[in-house]
């Protein structure tokens, strides 16, 4: 059994870890896939507004 996982991940920190709120879903309406409190975005990963380099094809303009 490892414990490592438990909050002392973070090297160097000198802040407490912040949490984001418990709870908290994804921004996307319809969308309710759990968010980590650790996790400061808004989206989770599915409609995280992050590029994804392999996709080819279809090339949806941004700012629309
Ligand atoms: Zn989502």
């Amino acid at each position: 059994m490892t414990d490592t996982m438990k909050g002392t991940a973070i090297k160097g920190a000198t802040r407490p870890s912040r949490d984001f709120g418990e709870g908290r879903v994804c921004s996307e309406s319809g969308c309710d896939t759990r968010l980590s409190r650790y996790n400061k975005r808004e989206y989770c990963y599915s409609h995280a507004p992050v590029k994804y380099p392999r996709v080819r094809g279809r090339i949806l303009p941004e700012g629309t």
